[in-house]
């Protein structure tokens, strides 16, 4: 008991850990059974596992959806905010030391999320054994208006190569890539030709042999904007339907998207805006893509944002129908939809603990140990002690306390 009243955050910390253990999320999904797959792995670098506490938690900020992440930064940062205040005024700070602590946990949120957009880092790889391509439908590059600013063809081919991707289509919002452009830089992934056409309330990726087309003449109704479909057949390449605008704009339309000839449906995307995608919608695109032979897919998205994909493909390039193409996710991307978006301060931690590896949970776990240990040395005032000193000067005690009296 006088641990857990001294150090109850790390105490909280290892029962989740344990706890979390007894029903494990699989690493990775497969999308269409729902079930672990046998013959594709996530290959996690040494430094992420050894780092898988700031590693696990900056992928779990990447995948959060729009209205998730509203949720969980406004309540951590609250929470935090509030927690820091009560503690440095039950200790009579001054109210100059009670707003600088109240601070520092919105700041150490705001520095995580800037950290799992921007921080260059380890990241896990999908490695398969059985036969096909590592593929990527959907990416995006500077010549997207929403592009990342200096986001070219070799750091798009860079960032797919570290995940263990082979092959990505390049999918511009209309701005055709022909394939032609030279990547420099000696990647080993094939760029292959693609667009993302903006029309009537729907993104449609074409892939293939792709040209550019009159786009206004698909813009201003759904029954125009279905003939995009046909029009890219003609040229030889495949459309497929992006989320989130089919599930947002024209969910009672997809009969009609298949009788216009789509050739497949998105049915997971990491976009922010696509992630909240609900699992019972997602069954009912695989019926009916099933029904057709259609394609589905996963699609990063990537604009340039963020180091980690939440799908990858194993495929063949150019490949047709239902059977062709397997969509293996992080859980993470699937399991949020199914819950509402207020709860996303508290069930992102909880599914973050669920999906980790044996190795990752060991590494949690030993860090947990290392801070309790160096937070439990006596130390005398004035001696060096590396970051104790930053936590002492501000944190809301003073600095003649000694560390050991401090509350994890
Ligand atoms: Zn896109």
């Amino acid at each position: 008991m006088n641990l857990l009243r001294r150090h109850p955050v790390a105490i909280v910390l290892v029962v989740l850990l344990l706890a979390t253990a007894i029903h494990p999320l699989s690493p990775l999904v497969d999308a269409v059974t729902g079930s672990a797959p046998g013959d594709v792995d996530l290959e996690r670098p040494v430094l992420y596992v050894l780092f898988a506490p700031l590693s696990n938690t900056l992928d779990a900020l990447t995948f959060f959806s729009l209205a998730r992440a509203v949720w969980a930064f406004t309540v951590w940062v609250l929470l935090l905010a509030a927690w820091g205040a009560i503690r440095a005024s039950s200790d009579s700070q001054s109210p100059r030391r009670v707003i600088a602590t109240a601070l520092l946990g919105p700041a150490v949120v705001v520095l995580l999320a800037g950290a799992a957009v921007l921080l260059p880092r380890p990241v896990p790889r999908l490695v398969h054994d059985g036969a096909g391509t590592v593929l990527d439908y959907h990416a995006h590059t500077n010549a997207s208006h929403d592009g990342r600013p200096g986001w070219t063809l070799a750091k798009l081919a860079d960032w797919h190569e570290r995940q263990g991707y082979e092959a990505s289509y390049v999918t511009d919002h209309n701005v055709v890539y022909d394939g032609s452009l030279p990547v420099p830089g000696g990647t080993s992934i094939s760029l292959l030709p693609g667009v993302e056409w903006s029309v009537h309330q729907q993104h449609v990726v074409a892939i293939g042999p792709v040209e550019p087309l009159p786009r206004d003449s698909f813009q201003g109704s759904t029954p125009r904007m279905i003939r995009i479909f046909a029009a890219i057949e003609r040229q030889g390449g495949l459309s497929i339907a992006s989320l989130p605008e089919y599930w947002r704009y024209h969910w009672d339309d997809l009969g009609a998207f298949v009788l216009g000839g789509v050739d497949g449906f998105e049915i997971v995307n990491c976009a922010p805006k696509a992630l909240g995608f609900p699992s019972d919608l997602r069954r009912q695109v695989l019926t009916l893509a099933g029904s057709h032979d259609l394609m589905v897919v996963g699609a990063s998205d990537n604009h340039g944002w963020g180091r980690v994909t939440c799908v990858w493909n194993v495929s063949l390039p150019g490949a047709q129908g239902f059977h062709t193409n397997r969509v293996f996710a992080r859980p993470l991307a699937l399991v949020q939809g199914d819950w509402q978006p207020w709860t996303a301060a508290v069930t992102q931690p909880w599914f973050l603990l669920r999906s980790l590896s044996w190795s990752e949970r060991a590494s949690w776990l030993t860090w947990v140990v290392i801070i309790l240990l160096y937070r439990a040395m006596p130390r005398r005032e004035g001696q060096g002690a590396g970051l104790g000193i930053l936590a002492r000067s501000l944190g809301p005690r003073r600095r003649t306390t000694v560390p050991n009296e401090t509350p994890t």
